[in-house]
């Protein structure tokens, strides 16, 4: 992926995730996006946010063409140190850019290093 034609960090989600991201978004009518998280096996975790950075839906865990995620992930609930990407998936129109960076660090700033 070339980082100098991405002026943001905004990741492109793929056609399993976007089909889970409209799920959890009928579900949550208060998010405004949905944070994706991938695994290093696989799995996904995902979560609906509100405009408050708060979560608006359970954590969902799922697995491509799987009824189950994987064993480690039932093991370790999908560590953090097996994650390869994480990143929210914004609601169309996406909130301002000042908002989405405080969300961003509210949700996932948390855990990576400073
Ligand atoms: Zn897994």
């Amino acid at each position: 992926m070339s980082q100098q034609e991405q002026p943001t960090k905004q990741q492109v989600t793929d056609k399993s995730e976007e089909a889970m991201i409209e799920g959890i978004l009928e579900g949550s009518p208060d998010g405004i996006g949905v944070v994706v998280v991938r695994l290093d096996c696989g799995c996904r975790k995902m979560a609906a946010v509100d405009k408050k950075g708060e979560a608006a839906s359970k954590v969902i865990m799922y697995r491509d063409n799987a009824l189950t995620i994987c064993d480690k992930c039932q093991q370790d609930n999908g560590a953090f140190t097996r994650v390869t990407a994480e990143f929210i998936h914004w609601v169309k129109p996406a909130p301002a850019p000042a908002t989405q960076k405080e969300i961003e660090i509210k949700v996932l700033g948390s855990h990576t290093t400073h």
